[in-house]
């Protein structure tokens, strides 16, 4: 996430003003394309960060950002050498990661994700920590392939598994892991280096995020490059470092919780004020993340 997008939603979050999700997208976002390892790369611009694996079979991309980048991604992609995407996962339901569904529904890619995923599409959805608010998605737009648990692709030599999580960042969570090439493309289950967005409104919890973290670490090794749904490119080391704060917040704020502490007392309390430093200097400071979070921790 880069910096304006970040004071974007830090405002929208402090004043509420409820926007439409494209109106978050910025005209002059430029899209990145880094590789990974060896067709894998991660494209960084406005919105979570996407993955893209490319070969013989066709380029396979996770997640799309905004719908006004739709034509820049594209460019990204085949300046690497792919062309618009044949397949596409959504991670899970949010704007910054679902808002170029549309074009590329209409442009013929497959789009994939979670049962849960689509339905939110269908129906729309409001975020109320960001005022974030998106009416029913175009036919378009939706996902024509679902799942309930998991899904295998066979492709560019590779095998592709997309693992659902429950009630994690949301009730909608997949991550995906490249075997073969040892790359994980964590959504939104892994902010790296800073304090998650949970969304406890659309069915997320802190305790379903750790507990999709762990399916992540189960499955990595110290040779694992992780793609986070926001931030850096990571390793394992900084991947158990963000499951041992999330286990570390969880655990102080749920017995602030059980001895009957609202939030805004909990704050008082600064429980989490160690983890200031490493954690608090992204989206959320650690008194807004507590906020945040509280009704997400049980
Ligand atoms: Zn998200």
């Amino acid at each position: 996430m880069n910096v304006n997008i970040k004071i974007l939603f830090a405002l929208i979050a402090a004043i509420g003003l409820t926007c439409s999700v494209n109106a978050f997208a910025q005209e002059d976002a430029k899209i990145e394309a880094t590789q990974v390892r060896g067709g894998i790369y991660m494209l960084t611009g406005q919105g979570g960060n996407i993955g893209l694996f490319i070969g013989d079979d066709g380029s396979f991309m996770i997640d799309d950002q905004f719908a006004p980048l739709t034509d820049k991604i594209i460019a990204a992609v085949r300046s690497v050498g792919g062309d618009t995407p044949k397949y596409l996962i959504n991670t899970h339901f949010h704007g910054d990661h679902t808002g170029g569904n549309e074009n590329l529904g209409k442009a013929g890619t497959l789009i994939m994700s979670h049962h849960e995923v689509r339905e939110r599409l269908v129906n729309g959805y409001f975020i109320g920590a960001f005022g974030m608010k998106s009416p029913p998605a175009g036919d378009a737009a939706l996902p024509t392939l679902t799942y309930a648990d998991n899904l295998h692709l066979h492709i560019n030599d590779d095998t592709v598994r997309v693992i659902h999580v429950p009630s994690a960042h949301t009730d909608g969570d997949s991550f995906v892991v490249f075997e073969k090439a040892n790359v994980v493309h964590a959504g939104d289950l892994v902010f790296n280096g800073f304090y998650p967005f949970v969304d406890g409104a659309n069915g997320g919890s802190v305790r379903g995020m750790i507990a999709g973290v762990d399916r992540i670490l189960a499955l990595t090794n110290d040779d694992s490059k992780i793609i986070p749904g926001h931030g850096p490119l990571a390793s394992r080391t900084d991947l158990q470092a963000y499951r041992d704060m999330l286990a570390t917040a969880y655990e102080r704020l749920l017995k602030l919780k059980n001895e009957g502490l609202s939030a805004e007392d909990a704050i008082v309390n600064k429980p989490l004020r160690d983890l200031e430093q490493r954690w608090g200097g992204g989206i959320f400071s650690g008194d807004k993340w507590i906020s945040l979070v509280y009704p997400a921790v049980y």
